[in-house]
């Protein structure tokens, strides 16, 4: 300590009390968002409390608004629901009931609220704070709250976080619970279409969506289905024979089985519901098929939640203790929402506004500014879907393009790197979007290997069919890159192969050999040609993307291990040291430690060091003394070269003696396997479409590009490869700049509640 620095400088939260409660419809994830607060709230000092059963428990009053220490939100991250209770409150939509919920909650000299809800729940509890001062006037006339009490609380400072699976919320990209539920809706999708394909059966699903057409079209796209009806696009008059015209000829071109998706609020052009039921019976009549019916309800509610609604609503619920500790009362309240992966604060009143807006848009049938609302990616969607499901004979256009002269183009699509889930769904998705421009599609087998050695063979539409959700890769992956002796083999197969473009889908090792036949254009001609590199790597630790295919995945695959290593230990004292995958890229680690509540996290951008262990050796000691049964830190596999997990595991079974043993769990390849999320699978389609349409420019101007692209951002951007060495750590294999770094104190507010907040 330097002279005259404060031993204990005084923490945000001292003297606050701070109310957390969750209302309205439930949604998985909710759990992560109050651990979070709850967390956060305690190590910046302040006290929490949980409002039990939404604001009806602000109502009653009594136990249901009580105290919430360190350990009472512990072992709830993978849960679904919400473990203090929510409802829908009669009393709080009258001035009586809030009046007795502004007591109630003074009583207890809480006056700042995380109100974890929908539209419904946001708005009123912004109501309840634009009332506040009428209501403690009111309470002191009464006399039933004294004077001096009221003036200790002249406003309530709120934050709001949107908890609904439908992500219907104008302003933010992700609401709590959308993605879990995009996780069932998938589950059921991949499992319908197996049985589906068996029989050559057509199945009708129905999904959650009432006002919004998210689920709908993002379970559509991901579960690679044929036909989907959701409330922002209603069907054209004899959409039924449309929809028939289609589902036939995908028959035709060698689909086994079809999938329509009808969301609950899918009505026609003039507002006419159309149910689930009466599509089935469409197909029935008019294919004259055992067509089914599958209603998915409340299973979408439930389970386990996704790897990204417990990171993402851990963020959030952080954020939002920042926000009611920092609030200015006099400012309108904000809901805090995920934007490109960040934080963002909205307006409350302007977000439930804009909400209400398109609802109303659908309601009148203004559908076009409804689509408009729900903003450029959705839109995107909307079209990529549209022409992923067409098959190729419905389409006269691109049957024109191939028809007439001139030789069409030969794209070849390749794999290079380590493997990561997606890949097959984002080969389908080059293949099918290709077709449509009327190129000629061709894979080639085994990475550069396949290259050197000639594996190139034709892909038709129907040959990816299925992909959308198969793991692996069918066409193979390898890690290695062609040396100087086989470029001559390579370009000598792109010549005869007449390959007119390259599409590499892989990760570090696809990008740097790509960047090799550009800097060896000089001494081959076949080298110039364009070339679209696209980000898949369960490592995310590529240039010019913030996410890439596969890392969701493999995140998802690793916190659902980490739970089953978390349920082994509760029996006994015990440390885990769990090691994840990531080379020298420290996202997955980090990212599975906030959605799996790790205590430690030790990546490769920081290195592991002697007093690191120390330090967290007495951190251990001290929580096994004061009752803690796990300790779970999560290793990256290179985070150091000597400090191996084994090195480490011993250094804490030495030291922790017979206060707690210690365990290795090194995950492995478990993360590399296994079905993509339907993250993954969407983010392989988007990230396609802009390949395709990159190539489809360069082939326009008669460029000659190596390009690699990703998102950044909202948008889908590209570069020239030959930037790429100006935009990474070469020695690394990663990128200079990464986002995800600044997550980094969240893991210490909601794991070390005694942490200086400095030290987050
Ligand atoms: P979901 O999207 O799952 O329906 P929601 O938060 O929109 O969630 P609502 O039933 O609309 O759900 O609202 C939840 C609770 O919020 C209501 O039961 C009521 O207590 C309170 N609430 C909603 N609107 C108001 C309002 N205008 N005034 C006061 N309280 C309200």
């Amino acid at each position: 300590l330097q002279p005259g620095c404060p031993a204990n400088p005084p923490r945000p939260g001292e003297g606050v009390r701070i109310g957390v409660l969750t209302s309205g419809g439930d949604a998985q994830g909710m759990n992560a968002a109050v651990r979070a607060v709850v967390r956060t709230g305690l190590h910046l000092g302040a006290e929490v409390y949980g409002v039990m059963e939404g604001l009806q428990g602000a109502v009653d009053g009594g136990d249901r608004i009580r105290r919430l220490e360190w350990n009472d939100v512990g072992n709830i991250l993978h849960r679904g629901g919400t473990v203090i209770g929510t409802a829908r409150s009669k009393d709080f939509r009258e001035r009586e009931g809030r009046l007795l919920a502004a007591k109630n909650l003074i009583d207890r000299g809480i006056d700042r609220l995380v109100v974890i809800g929908g539209d419904g729940s946001l708005t009123g509890t912004d109501m309840f704070r634009q009332e506040w001062t009428s209501l403690v006037e009111e309470l002191v006339q009464r006399g039933e709250l004294p004077v001096e009490v009221a003036a200790e609380h002249p406003h309530l400072v709120i934050a709001g976080l949107v908890g609904s699976i439908d992500n219907d919320l104008v302003g933010t990209d992700m609401t709590i619970g959308a993605d879990s539920a995009l996780h069932r809706i998938i589950e059921a999708l991949d499992a319908i279409s197996s049985t589906a394909a068996s029989h050559q059966r057509s199945f009708v699903i129905e999904v959650m969506g009432r006002h919004c057409g998210y689920l709908p079209l993002m379970a559509a796209i991901a579960g690679g289905c044929d036909y989907v009806l959701f409330p922002e696009r209603p069907p054209a008059p004899g959409w039924e024979d449309a929809m028939c015209e289609q589902l036939r000829a995908g028959r035709l071109a060698g689909r086994r089985d079809s999938l329509v998706l009808v969301a609950e609020g899918a009505i026609d052009q003039v507002g006419k519901p159309i149910t689930a039921a009466y599509v089935t019976e469409v197909l029935k009549e008019r294919l004259g098929e055992d067509a089914r019916l599958t209603i998915l309800g409340h299973v979408q509610r439930g389970g386990r939640p996704s790897a990204y609604d417990r990171w993402m609503s851990t963020v959030l619920g952080y954020g939002a203790v920042m926000e009611v500790l920092s609030a200015d009362p006099a400012r309108p309240p904000r809901v805090l929402g995920v934007r490109n992966n960040r934080i963002t604060a909205i307006d409350l009143g302007e977000a439930v506004k804009r909400t209400k807006e398109v609802e109303g848009m659908i309601d009148r049938g203004d559908y076009e500014s409804a689509m408009m609302s729900r903003g450029g990616s959705f839109r995107e969607m909307v079209k990529i879907f549209d022409t992923m499901a067409r098959p190729p004979v419905l389409d006269s256009a691109s049957e024109l393009r191939s028809e007439g002269g001139a030789r069409q183009p030969r794209v070849a699509i390749m794999h290079a790197g380590g493997l990561a889930p997606g890949m097959n769904t984002a080969v389908r998705a080059a293949v099918r979007l290709g077709v449509d421009q009327g190129w000629t599609m061709l894979a080639v087998d085994g990475g550069f290997h396949g290259l050197v050695n000639g594996r190139i063979r034709e892909l038709a539409w129907s040959d990816v069919d299925g992909w959308a959700s198969d793991g692996g890769a069918e066409l193979g992956t390898r890690r290695e890159i062609p040396s100087s002796q086989q470029l001559f083999s390579v370009g000598r197969n792109l010549e005869e192969h007449q390959v007119d473009a390259l599409l590499l889908i892989g990760g570090y090792d696809a990008y740097e050999g790509a960047l090799r036949l550009v800097q060896e254009r000089e001494r081959y001609d076949a080298f110039a040609l364009p070339i679209v590199c696209v980000p898949a790597s369960i490592d995310n630790n590529l240039p010019g993307s913030e996410v890439s295919i596969g890392a969701d995945t493999a995140l998802n695959f690793a916190v659902w291990a980490l739970d089953g290593v978390k349920q082994s230990a509760s029996a006994a004292r015990r440390c885990f040291v769990a090691e994840t995958m990531g080379h020298r890229c420290g996202y997955l680690t980090l990212m599975a430690g906030i959605a799996s509540g790790a205590e430690r996290v030790y990546l490769p951008e920081d290195g592991i060091t002697v007093a690191d262990l120390q330090r967290d050796v007495e951190r251990m000691r001290a929580s096994f003394r004061a009752g803690k049964r796990l300790f779970l830190a999560i290793r990256n596999e290179d985070a150091s070269r000597l400090y191996t997990s084994d090195f480490v595991a011993r250094l804490f079974e030495q030291e922790g003696g017979d206060l707690f043993d210690v365990r290795t769990a090194i995950l492995g390849h478990l993360q590399q396997g296994g079905m993509p999320s339907a993250f993954d699978r969407l983010l392989a389609t988007r990230l396609l479409k802009h390949a395709v349409d990159c190539l489809s420019d360069q082939f326009e101007r008669g460029a000659t590009d190596g390009r690699y692209i990703g998102v950044v951002g909202d948008a889908v951007v590209s570069d020239l490869l030959v930037h790429m060495p100006e935009h990474v750590d070469q020695k690394n294999r990663r990128p200079l700049h990464q986002w995800w770094l600044e997550l980094k104190p969240v893991v210490v507010a909601v794991a070390e509640p005694d942490a200086s907040p400095d030290e987050s």
